[in-house]
């Protein structure tokens, strides 16, 4: 009985085959790709390929508009530097060039004219109290050289108009970073144009006038205690201009194989991986590719061909499964990862499904080299998922394919790959992965080097572990220290 019910799952796993995987690496990872770098016509001929053989496979779209392609904007802007300027109006006053004076922070605003009160803030910003609400509409100094995390969440929830830092670098680093803001640069993906101006000041040009107006500037800067304190009752009006370079984007694949039980099919288990790489060597090669000789193409056969072609085979056994599982299963394959997690955050921003209805991410880069008879899954020890893989690892022992925890804490893998956008909106991942080697990032890494073999395995592996994710009867469960961390904590 136990035989033939394990029959048609062992089937469709074993459709999963190092022939296979290696036909698929060599087209993606042919030097015809140019290393699919983000973005890039080669990265469109990958996305259209995979995007193909999950209609092939008879899955759902889950991209735009009834495709499988979901696409992101990936658009360079210019700032027009000569029409750009800034003035402080009160007691002395000053105008302030762009570039000579100051420089905006980055691109992510809008063309306008913003203006408002000046303000000095000053001492820890997470002591902030309550006079905060009087910093909606004005421009605010800081006394840190930059935002993040928190403090930038802190500063951006008061409304001002503008966050004014001021600057003491010396003339030749003050030129060299004017000069990188002066051409034109993508819009990070994965953030919201608007919100407050933000820009930095030269102190020479600005430090004067402030102190004119009563502004102690350098006492701030070592306060210890929260304050906010109006500058004479300045105003600063900044005129910022920007404007479009280049239009571009960026592909993600997103097919879904729709569960069987009526309630569990709205719940939805990912396997992720990222289809692009670091492209060439050379001007376009901003991912870090470097010749050796001849060769100028950074393939990316293990990082993370191996990852994208696993996903394709695990929907290929997956798409043979009569009945079929009970949750849903969606396959993603993202871009960007190179350039800093573009398509999966982009992904997870504007998931095909709630957010809150994805019960796993089984994230997939980098599988395809090293030892051939265990296996990296980064986040076990995080949620249920760590002993689900260990007993679904046991149960198959004809793999010969050991999962075993993560040996390089110290490198923090777990915040350095897609999975990681899954994980801090809530949904338990497990990461699998073989480390570096010696060809990671470089020419070298082609697909010669693939021990498709031992791939195979691994996606046979996650294939089981993922039936078994989609059929349990409960979704896997953070452990409640890692979820206060990694959720709750980011
Ligand atoms: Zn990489």
């Amino acid at each position: 009985m136990l035989l033939q019910a394990q029959a048609p799952l062992q089937r469709a796993a074993q459709t999963i085959t190092p022939e296979d995987i290696r036909r698929r690496i060599g087209i993606i990872a042919d030097d015809s790709m140019r290393g699919r770098d983000t973005p890039s016509p080669e990265l469109d001929k990958v996305a259209q390929y995979i995007a193909a053989e999950y209609k092939r496979l008879g899955l759902k779209p889950g991209g735009d508009r009834g495709t499988f392609i979901q696409r992101y904007a990936l658009d360079r802007v210019k700032i027009d530097g000569d029409s750009s300027a800034a003035f402080v109006h009160g007691g002395p006053g000053a105008t302030l060039k762009y570039a000579k004076d100051f420089i905006f922070v980055d691109n992510m605003f809008e063309s306008g004219d913003y203006a408002g009160e000046l303000v000095l803030v000053s001492g820890p910003l997470s002591g902030a109290t309550a006079d905060t609400a009087g910093l909606a509409g004005k421009m605010i100094i800081l006394t840190t050289p930059r935002l993040r995390g928190a403090d930038r969440d802190r500063v951006f929830a008061w409304r001002p108009a503008g966050v004014v830092f001021l600057s003491n670098a010396p003339d030749s680093i003050w030129t060299q970073v004017a000069a990188r803001f002066n051409r034109p640069q993508m819009r990070d993906p994965g953030r919201i144009v608007g919100g407050p101006l933000a820009l930095v000041i030269r102190s020479s040009a600005v430090g004067p006038v402030l102190t004119a107006l009563g502004g102690d500037y350098a006492s701030a800067q070592t306060a210890t205690t929260f304050s906010v304190k109006p500058v004479g009752g300045a105003q600063l009006h900044v005129h910022a201009r920007i404007q479009p370079a280049e239009k571009n984007s960026a592909p993600n694949v997103v097919g879904i194989l729709e569960g069987s039980d009526p309630t569990l099919k709205n719940e939805y288990v990912v396997f992720s991986a990222h289809m692009d790489h670091v492209g060439v060597a050379g001007p376009r090669g901003s991912g870090g590719c470097r010749a050796q000789g001849a060769d100028s193409i950074c393939n990316g056969a293990d990082d993370d061909g191996s990852g994208t072609v696993a996903v394709v085979e695990i929907a290929d056994a997956f798409a043979r499964l009569d009945p079929r599982p009970k949750r849903s299963v969606i396959f993603l394959n993202v871009s960007g990862e190179e350039k800093g997690l573009w398509g999966s955050e982009y992904f997870t921003n504007h998931p095909a499904v709630p957010i809150t209805n994805i019960v796993a991410d089984l994230n997939i880069d980098m599988v395809g080299r090293n030892w051939r008879d265990t296996i990296v899954a980064i986040g076990k020890e995080h949620s249920d998922l760590g002993a689900t893989l260990n007993r679904v690892g046991a149960a198959h022992p004809e793999l010969n394919m050991q999962p075993i925890d993560d040996i390089w804490p110290d490198e923090n893998f777990y915040f350095r790959s897609d999975h990681y956008n899954f994980a801090r909106k809530g949904v338990p991942i497990l990461f699998f992965f073989n480390g570096t080697h010696a060809d990671y990032h470089q020419v070298s890494d082609s697909p010669d080097k693939i021990d498709a073999e031992k791939e195979a395995r691994i996606a046979q592996l996650i294939f089981y572990l993922g039936v078994d994710v989609a059929n349990a009867a409960e979704r896997p469960k953070w452990n409640p220290d890692s979820y206060k961390r990694i959720v709750v904590g980011n």
